[in-house]
């Protein structure tokens, strides 16, 4: 048995639930019969974590970039002198 957590993509509602492993995952809401999405580890992970994953993306490619940009100019070093 493990516990399950579930969220309605329609109405939000969220819920835990325990279930067998191989027991078929839930798919429809009870409250409103909306799409469920299995929330697995994190709470969240799926619905907040697409956006996390596009930011951190992002800002990691910018910082690659920033850091060529750093090793190849020199005018902050003669400025000082
Ligand atoms: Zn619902």
């Amino acid at each position: 048995m493990a516990i399950y957590e579930y969220e309605c993509l329609n109405c939000r509602y969220r819920f835990e639930v325990w279930q067998k492993i191989t027991e078929e995952p839930l798919k429809f809401c009870d409250k409103c019969g909306g799409e469920l999405v299995r929330l697995i580890g994190n709470t969240g992970f799926i619905l907040k974590g697409s956006g996390w994953y596009v930011t951190d993306y992002a800002r990691k490619e910018k910082k690659e970039t920033s850091q060529k940009e750093e090793g190849s100019s020199t005018s902050e070093k003669s400025s000082q002198s």
